[in-house]
């Protein structure tokens, strides 16, 4: 099988506790299936020309931090873009990289659930991006399907457990309300996520 690439574009080192536990470097990679209104990557993800890089390679990169990683008990963390449309590479960086460092991934869950599957063995903990449970709000804010969404997080939570999930809802300006914030944080409660982190977007005037 050909090596997986990863679409490089950026690498922020030296974060800390933003992406999961400890000290972190945030890889961002090209691509996402969704087009939300006031995405803040939306031209990086259009414009900028991607790197592509086997998963030896970004190893090696990221191993200037390995002391900090093995310290504090932090890793790398995968984001864009949508991590897990490269859950194929995400299985390959865990096979190669040293086994201490943790392995976080920012998702949308709007991917095919085979790679759900696959991200589930690779990925220590997940940073699922859920923007809202209702479908009609999520449907026009990101121009996607929430129904894929919510069946995917069911199955994360039975492959990777609550405690390795996070699910973050945003209150998003023209598009939900704090009502419509509480309710998706009681929907994702009763379908068994134990973290979920409520916050509010701030709109740029010039986006
Ligand atoms: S899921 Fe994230 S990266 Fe993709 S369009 Fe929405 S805000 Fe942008």
């Amino acid at each position: 099988m050909a090596e997986p690439l990863f679409p490089l574009l950026s690498l922020a080192r030296l974060r800390m506790e933003t992406d999961g536990a400890g000290v972190t470097t945030l890889v961002a990679g090209a691509g996402c299936p969704l087009s939300c209104r006031w995405c803040i990557n939306k031209r990086l993800l259009k414009e900028a020309k991607a790197e592509p890089v086997t998963a030896e390679e970004l190893t090696e990169r990221l191993r200037i931090d390995d002391l900090y990683f093995r310290a504090t008990g932090g890793g790398v963390c995968f984001g864009g873009g949508e991590a897990l449309l490269h859950a194929d590479f995400l299985r390959r960086f865990r096979e190669v990289c040293p086994a201490e460092w943790r392995i976080s991934a920012e998702t949308s869950l709007a991917v095919p659930p085979d790679a759900v599957r696959t991200a589930a063995e690779a990925v220590d903990f997940f940073i699922v991006d859920c923007k809202d449970m209702d479908g009609e709000i999520y449907l026009r804010y990101t121009g996607g399907d929430g129904a894929l969404m919510r069946e995917n997080l069911r199955l994360l939570l039975s492959l990777a457990g609550a405690g390795r999930i996070r699910v973050r809802v945003p209150r998003i300006p023209e598009y939900n309300t704090a009502e419509d914030q509480a309710r998706s944080a009681a929907a994702l409660r009763a379908l068994g996520v134990e973290t979920v982190e409520l916050f509010d977007y701030v709109i740029r005037p010039d986006a």
